[in-house]
């Protein structure tokens, strides 16, 4: 009686021990070539240093290696959720269609919504996000105002069928998103809470280490009342935003477009102007006419097809679910044509751009960017603008309006006329949205207010890519020799390599040693027992951008030092032990 269990255990095993690892044991698998369709750095680097494995379009297994880096994004977002007052759950990721139905999504959400039958012939979907199921858990939870405001969250797998997925896990169909939902009596409880969703995105991106910026977001087709993007500044973004210099401006190219005053407007793109065509459509000629609101259009563009131009009203969300199409000519005020190579001089495209014209084949597309003075770009669709003609193809389009945006739009005042305009390329990493009361009240979610009368809740909704943003963070960071992750976000933070380990009895047993010590200190460290050769083992540790590397070799110990490097610098520095460990106090 009163005896320790476990008497036999030697020393205890301190928590952190069991993060430190040897790679022996480990399933490191860094390859060499990588398929041709992986077009952007954090791609490439992902499969090289064996990240994530690919097993279906836009669906891919996370290695152990890519999934420790998972591991600590998910981290640092359930910390600071949590610190937030955000209390987490878990929703299914099956979700059944009536309740799709009841906000009349089930139809709306278009082809990104999976749609899938159970034996018994019930629809259902694989959730691409969670308000309907969120909602319905209020409705039946929530009884009383006293009881909000409450934010809940969950971080957990969403599918989404993207008409393209591309770039690995930067746009897969299968990724893992934390979600939150807040619950609100009032309108200024949401705008309070959403504030403070705002302020711990910001300390959520700032601990990753990225560079990041929040803009504004046009609430679009999921409405509400204010949206903020946070993107993290990247030149393969596939967003682009617009700040000012001169204010606290910043916002999402759509969003700036909806805020430039009509009467105010830039004149048409500076390389327009060389055409002899004056007149260009604006968004909002073209969407009043065809009855779509400015908001809800991705693109408005002109197409050049077999009866003379044709607007097209290209509504949706990187995928396009809606086309709307009028004849120039009978759209309100003048339009003239300009001829084929006019418009390639113009834009600054090769000519191959503007090609054979005409529907119902492959057509190229003129994106008129120009009522908002932002750009004038050229890609491929087909006949109903649904799909672009080659990734290649697009990705030059996006070379050429890049460099477009750059010149025609910086310098101009930004849309609340103070300082002057810049275009930067983003990944949107994450999303905060004033829902309001759209999905409450569709699904019938209130509460009794202090006077004992029903009020329908108030709504934020607010994402974060977590997946997203591991490949968005090697996009910011990575050289010619492979990743180097930011130290927050690294699987390990030291490797231990040593040299001849096999030989030299010396060595393995210093590393054996410095990798206990540093271990028992907390600080997550690998060591390379593999036994390779120098060359390969320090290729390895940097394609995979562990930030500290310590050599361990016969000579150094003769001299009583270690060779160590930071990842990223180019020169090793010797270091006595203590001057080693005191890197690591
Ligand atoms: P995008 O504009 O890139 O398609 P979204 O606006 O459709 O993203 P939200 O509905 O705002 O996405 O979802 C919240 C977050 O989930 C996004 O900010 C993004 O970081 C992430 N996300 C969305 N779609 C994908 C995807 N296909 N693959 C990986 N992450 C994604
Ligand atoms: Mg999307
Ligand atoms: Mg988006
Ligand atoms: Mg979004």
């Amino acid at each position: 009686s009163g005896e320790t269990p476990c008497a036999s255990v030697e020393s205890p095993v301190h928590p952190d021990r069991t993060e430190a690892m040897r790679l022996s044991r480990f399933h490191l698998a860094t390859v060499k070539e990588v398929p041709a369709d992986a077009e952007i750095i954090s791609h490439k680097l992902m499969l090289r240093a064996g990240m994530i494995r690919k097993l279906a379009a836009g669906i891919y297994t996370w290695s152990p290696l890519g999934l420790r880096v998972l591991r600590r994004v998910e981290t640092i977002v359930r910390e600071e959720m949590n610190r937030a007052g955000a209390v987490e759950l878990l929703m299914p990721s099956i979700q059944p269609q009536e309740l799709w139905e009841e906000t009349g999504r089930w139809q709306k959400f278009g082809g990104q919504l999976l749609k899938i039958k159970d034996r018994k012939e019930a629809g259902y979907c694989y959730g691409p996000t969670h308000e309907e199921v969120v909602t319905d858990f209020a409705r039946h939870e929530l009884k009383s105002y006293k009881q909000l405001p409450i934010n809940f969250y969950q971080i957990q797998t969403k599918f989404r069928d993207e008409i393209r997925p591309r770039f690995g896990i930067m746009r897969a169909r299968e990724f893992l998103m934390k979600d939150a939902y807040s619950f609100h009596v009032d309108a200024e409880s949401l705008a309070a809470e959403y504030r403070n969703m705002y302020d711990t995105y910001t300390r959520i991106f700032t601990r990753l280490g990225l560079r990041f910026r929040a803009v504004d977001a046009d609430t679009g087709a999921i409405g509400g009342s204010a949206s903020h993007e946070f993107h993290v500044l990247a030149d393969s973004g596939e967003d682009a935003i617009a700040f000012s210099n001169g204010s606290d401006f910043a916002a999402n190219v759509e969003k700036a477009e909806a805020l430039a005053p009509a009467g105010d407007r830039p004149a048409p793109a500076a390389a327009m102007q060389s055409v002899d065509t004056p007149t260009q459509k604006s968004i909002d000629e073209v969407s009043a006419f065809l009855g779509v609101a400015p908001a809800q259009c991705i693109k408005t563009i002109i197409v050049r097809g077999n009866e003379g131009l044709v607007a097209l009203c290209l509504r949706g969300d990187h995928e396009i679910n809606e086309v709307k199409a009028a004849r120039l000519d009978e759209l309100p005020g003048e339009s003239v044509l300009a001829d084929e190579a006019e418009l390639v001089r113009a834009i600054g495209c090769k000519p191959g751009f503007i090609g054979p014209v005409g529907l119902p084949d492959s057509i190229p597309v003129i994106v008129d960017r120009a009522a908002a003075a932002l750009a004038d770009f050229v890609c491929g669709a087909n006949a109903e603008g649904k799909h672009l003609r080659n990734a290649n193809w697009e990705r030059d389009a996006r070379v050429t309006r890049v460099a477009d945006l750059r010149k025609v739009v910086e310098g101009d005042p930004s849309p609340d006329g103070q300082g002057s305009l810049s275009i930067a390329r983003g990944i949107e990493v994450g999303h905060v949205f004033q829902l309001g009361s759209k999905y409450a009240e569709a699904l019938g979610a209130t509460v009794l207010d202090d006077q004992g009368k029903a009020r329908v809740m108030s709504m934020g909704c607010y994402g974060i890519g977590v997946s997203r943003i591991v490949a968005a963070a090697i996009e910011q960071n990575n050289d010619e020799a492979g990743i180097l992750w930011p130290e927050a976000m690294a699987p390990w933070q030291v490797v231990i390599c040593p040299i001849n380990m096999a030989q030299s009895a010396a060595v393995r047993e210093e590393a054996e040693r410095l990798y206990e010590q540093l271990g028992a200190r907390g600080i997550e460290v690998a060591l390379d027992d593999r036994g390779l050769r120098p060359g390969p083992m320090f290729a390895d540790a940097e394609l995979i951008g562990i930030p500290h590397r310590i050599v361990i070799g016969d000579r150094g110990l003769a001299a009583g030092t270690y060779e160590y490097r930071r990842r990223g610098e180019a020169e090793n520095r010797s270091l006595s032990r203590d001057e080693l460990l005191a890197l690591f106090d």
